[in-house]
């Protein structure tokens, strides 16, 4: 993190602390208590829903299991404040696992029914259950003590502060992390996060898990801020709060948070005052339409694009002031500001202010010192002494429904040589490689690579063992920069758990330091090393593919898949990339490489394989297939001839 970053920050937080001091009015404090204690729900939710890409509808039914778990250690037990926090973290951490190992198996509108059907059996239990919970009486509990005193509003205030940047530091801290990288991996592209071996699944649950954890502190806390804890408090309303707060203030920001939790908890108190309301509501349109004209001005829109949002936001005053009482429009109000976030500030307000202001988003500074490592150093030597077979297919079949994608297909990949795999599109070659690597399971024949069966493993088991790909459309993690995206193909060099990461110890540092410096060395070995801040969205077509290469090589791999990494790229590109696939070989780094270009084909292939509707119909030294006639007559048959323009499949 920037120093000035840590300034500001360090700043905000005495700030805050002393408003109490100025501050009299109990009612104001404890606002802002709300504000800090949604904020910590919010930067759990939003590691989930920002950086992994999933929608959870249960964040309310797992505060209330915080607040619960505090209200009922309290009640019975009268348990102290050092013991019901952690208590509260950890049950909601479990019902969290609970929730995401069964639910995470579905995603999008599935996984959202299933949280919200989560959420509303939480708060079902807690009204039925009596014997624990009360029902819907409701726990009364006073304000912990701490160090044998009881703190007072004020001291309780502090203690969420503490807590909220405790918090802060804590989620910080992951999101830097491989485990960060790892989640927002999986959002950029599951099928790349799977084959980079950084199993999609586990880190679903894994952030879920760290979020219910979160939300679990907050709602712990909550039920001491209140005093008072009852069902109703954790319904629908207030979890479709959460992800609109996440979504308002900005996906993948901690200040989005925050103010995303200033809007929720104002917001409803504005919207009880209309005399504020509509003097917001005047300022708000008066800013829309200003910022509108501007951006009209300076190019960025066109009138057309910027009237909706003018035109609402004048119209929202307007009503304002027809309105006798805002109490019946709340929620229709509420929807209103929502469809214009989604619409027109899709990267919420810290989003748009960030684009604005022409920031780049923050978290992004690589550690350390720059540590020069040359690009030979960057990739391992394989070592040669081992059976000339790396891997063997035998009667390969893959059958998509009556089509035999791949038909009785063999392959014998030797250790340390280029392997082509070349065929008409259409002909199977992305379909062996993603049989290869997992993605499918052929419906007959084996694989073994390195001695060990290949058929029925996971594709992240598969890619630890030794294989790497790159993707015909290539899969990057669009909004990781370049360095990122290889940092997440060394996710394996990194035995540090979560612990490890929060207090960063010696082992994190000295892991993510080494990552770091091999990345900036595999960056260098394809010639991006002063490309590793751009996004990798942002990457020229061609770079975007080296990239990708770069990425597979992360994982130190024996054998390497490349399905047409020449496709789109232009001639001097491609020269590049005829050296790079030769330096990659000359370590010892075994190959197959599906190529449309022939001239690449034959200057680094020592083997080709040649694919025809899905059966091998030529095997042998790259001449030697290309004068074969029944290559001919497969290529003048097709559409594309071998030195065609790439399929488009
Ligand atoms: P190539 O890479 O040689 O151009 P592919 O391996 O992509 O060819 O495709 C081989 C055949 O398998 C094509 O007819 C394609 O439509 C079909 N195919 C590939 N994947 C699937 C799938 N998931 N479902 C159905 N058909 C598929
Ligand atoms: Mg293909």
């Amino acid at each position: 993190m920037s120093r000035k970053l840590i300034i500001a920050g360090v700043a905000a937080t005495l700030l805050v602390a002393g408003l109490p001091l100025a501050v009299q009015n109990p009612y104001y404090i404890h606002l802002i208590e709300t504000i800090m204690i949604y904020a910590i729900v919010l930067f759990g939710l939003d590691i989930v829903v920002g950086y992994t890409g999933q929608v959870s509808l249960g964040h309310a039914g797992l505060f209330g299991i915080g607040s619960y778990a505090v209200g009922v250690m309290v009640m019975k037990l009268g348990a102290p404040l050092w013991l019901t926090l952690p208590v509260a973290i950890g049950v909601t951490a479990g019902f969290g696992a609970l929730l995401a190992l069964p639910a995470l198996r579905v995603t999008g509108p599935y996984l959202a029914m299933v949280t919200l059907a989560f959420g509303t059996i939480i708060q079902i239990l807690i009204n039925e259950m009596t014997f624990l919970t009360e029902g819907p009486m409701g726990i009364k509990l006073t304000k912990p003590s701490l160090f044998g005193s009881r703190l007072d509003e004020r001291e309780f205030y502090w203690l969420v502060l503490a807590m909220l940047v405790l918090s802060l530091i804590v989620v910080h801290r992951i999101l830097r992390s491989h485990l960060g990288r790892a989640f927002e991996a999986l959002r950029g592209s599951p099928v790349a996060s799977d084959c980079m071996g950084v199993s999609v699944y586990r880190y679903k649950v894994y952030a879920f898990v760290i979020s219910a954890g979160l939300a679990g502190l907050a709602g712990g806390l909550y039920a001491y801020s209140e005093q008072y804890i009852s069902p109703n408090t954790y319904n629908f309303e207030l979890t479709v709060l959460f992800l609109l707060a996440v979504i308002m203030g900005g996906r993948k920001t901690r200040i989005g948070a925050l103010l995303g939790a200033a809007i929720i908890v104002l917001l409803p108190k504005l919207l009880d005052d209309l005399e504020l309301f509509r003097t917001v509501a005047v300022i708000v349109a008066v800013l829309v339409a200003v910022g509108a004209a501007i951006s009209v001005q300076r190019g960025k829109s066109t009138w057309k694009q910027a009237a909706v949002p003018v035109v609402g936001s004048i119209a929202l005053a307007g009503i304002s002031f027809v309105l006798q009482t805002m109490t019946d429009w709340r929620l229709s109000i509420f929807g209103l500001i929502t469809l214009f976030v989604v619409y027109y500030l899709q990267d919420g307000i810290v989003g748009f202010v960030r684009a604005a202001m022409g920031l780049r988003p923050g978290g992004q500074e690589a550690a350390a010192t720059p540590k020069f490592v040359g690009g030979r150093d960057a990739i391992s030597n394989a070592t040669a002494d081992m059976p000339a077979e790396l891997l063997t297919a035998r009667g390969v079949l893959m059958q998509f429904g009556g089509l035999k994608a791949l038909n009785n297909v063999d392959l014998n990949i030797r250790r340390g040589t280029v392997h082509g795999l070349i065929g008409p599109n259409g002909s199977g070659k992305s379909t062996m490689m993603n049989v290869l690597t997992g993605i499918y399971v052929p419906t007959a024949g084996d694989i073994s690579f390195a001695g060990r069966s290949v058929v029925g493993r996971t594709s992240s088991d598969i890619a630890l063992s030794g294989i790497a790909r790159t993707f015909q459309n290539v899969q990057l993690f669009g909004e990781m920069t370049a360095l990122q995206n290889v940092m997440v193909g060394l996710h394996h060099t990194f035995a540090s758990n979560l612990i490890d990461v929060a207090i960063q110890t010696p082992r994190y540092q000295r892991e993510d330091t080494e990552a770091t410096a091999r990345a900036r060395g595999l960056l260098e070995f394809v010639g991006l090393d002063n490309l590793e801040r751009e996004e990798a969205r942002n990457l020229p077509y061609g770079k975007q593919r080296l990239l990708e290469i770069a990425r597979a090589l992360a994982l130190d791999p024996q054998l390497l898949l490349l399905d047409e990494p020449a496709a789109g790229l232009t001639a001097p590109d491609i020269k590049d990339l005829v050296a790079i696939i030769h330096k990659i070989r000359d370590h010892g780094i075994t190959l197959i490489l599906i190529e449309h270009h022939m001239d690449v084909v034959m200057s680094v292939c020592d083997t080709v394989s040649v694919l025809d509707f899905g059966q091998k119909i030529a095997e042998g030294l790259p001449a030697a297939v290309q004068a074969d006639p029944k290559v001919i007559e497969a290529y003048l048959g097709g559409e594309a001839e071998p030195h065609g323009a790439p399929s488009a499949a």
